[in-house]
């Protein structure tokens, strides 16, 4: 059998095999509902109560600040129409960053064509947010910020703390969401320390299932909800919850965070090694930034003269999966915003392969695509060349 080496950790993650037990043992013993009013739905609403418990003490939160959603697409949709339909006696301004995910992009789109106004920050060539023309742009019409913790196909992070920060002291009443998909199971993220209002998170970046998720909601935000029915969640979210998803996100979570700065730091050594060798190939340049300046697990890299559709399926022949750039939105044959906005040369925003590790990669796989790509990329290249 063909062995697999797996970089596409920020499209998806495995899940954790004690998840999975969980999971399947919830679906085959524990599947009540959790509004029923029998042992069986008792037992299953046992399951959600434990895990905002669990989740609440990794944020240091309360319990009910925690809001289950389908993932971070949800809870994203959520922290922006929620709010702009909340708060529009306020204003209708919005300011945003240019290299947010389409979940956050697509739904400002949305939400320009029903009379609210988007500023879209400019980045830095590292994906960084200018905190200046953060300052340039609050208004007194202001209501939301949104800026995402942690890029997916750059190794940026954002100045969180500082922005938030800089918002608050304008105008305490302007809401500030952090789309934290890349970085909830990278960092220790306390939100009321960083002033963050709302904080999206999605579990099958950490090792948990897919399809669930959950929006961080400060006491006292104003957000109205955005899905109605038997009013589940207070209100907050209709529809029956996912319990084994919940349970399974929540004891991914807990793993996750389980030795977090030891496996951190192995994440960031195997990061550099890995940067190191690649660039070390002639025509390479790493997009983002190097070493703790960016996140951990996220590797960005132009081949020069190379497709990257094609280098992505001659490693994925060799059993290595990467990603040309987001798979999340790699469905449409569009060039990368993201990579646009940091100024990656338009030659090469064809040419950019986004590897992702987790923590269960080894220096033994990482040498291997090495020397994949010492061969691929040359005889790529005698091809384009010609
Ligand atoms: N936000 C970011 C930064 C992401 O990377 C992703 C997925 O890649 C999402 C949102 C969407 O999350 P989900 O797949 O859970 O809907």
């Amino acid at each position: 059998m063909k062995s697999e080496i797996y970089l596409d950790n920020s499209a998806t993650t495995a899940v954790y095999p004690q998840v999975v037990e969980l999971m399947s043992r919830i679906m085959l013993d524990d599947y009540g509902n959790p509004s029923s009013k029998h042992n069986k739905g008792v037992e299953a609403e046992h399951y959600v109560t434990q895990a905002k418990e669990t989740l609440a003490s990794i944020l240091k939160c309360d319990k009910k600040e925690i809001l289950f959603t389908s993932g971070g697409t949800e809870s994203d949709n959520m922290a922006l129409i929620g709010c702009a339909m909340a708060n529009k006696r306020r204003g209708s301004h919005i300011i945003t960053t240019m290299i947010e995910h389409p979940a956050v992009l697509e739904t400002t789109v949305f939400l320009e064509k029903n009379g609210f106004e988007v500023t879209y920050l400019p980045v830095d060539s590292t994906g960084c947010v200018k905190l200046e023309a953060l300052r340039e742009a609050l208004r007194p019409e202001t209501i939301l910020v949104s800026m995402m913790y942690a890029n997916n196909e750059v190794s940026a992070v954002e100045p969180i703390a500082e922005a938030a920060q800089l918002v608050k002291a304008y105008n305490p009443e302007i809401i500030f969401h952090t789309d934290a998909v890349q970085a909830f199971g990278k960092y220790r993220i306390i939100p009321k320390k960083e002033n963050i209002d709302l904080m999206s998170v999605s579990s099958h970046k950490l090792h948990g299932p897919k399809g669930v998720g959950f929006l961080y909601i400060k006491d006292k935000t104003k957000i109205n909800p955005i899905i109605f029915g038997g009013g589940q969640q207070k209100g907050m979210r209709s529809g029956t919850e996912n319990v084994p998803g919940i349970a399974g996100m929540a004891l991914a979570a807990k793993l996750c965070y389980e030795n977090f700065d030891e496996k951190i730091e192995k994440l960031y050594e195997l990061k550099e090694y890995f940067v190191e060798k690649v660039l070390e190939i002639p025509g390479t340049t790493f997009n983002g930034k190097r070493g703790h300046e960016g996140t951990p697990h996220v590797i960005s890299i132009s081949f020069e003269d190379v497709r990257s559709e094609v280098l992505l399926h001659a490693l994925e022949d060799k059993g290595i999966y990467v990603s040309s750039g987001s798979a999340c939105s790699s469905n449409k044959p569009v060039l990368s915003g993201t990579l646009k906005a940091i100024g990656v040369k338009n030659n090469l925003l064809d040419s950019t392969i986004r590897f992702s590790l987790c923590t269960m990669n080894t220096r033994e796989e990482l040498d291997a695509t090495i020397d994949a790509l010492n061969e691929l990329v040359p005889m790529l290249r005698r091809y384009t060349r010609h």
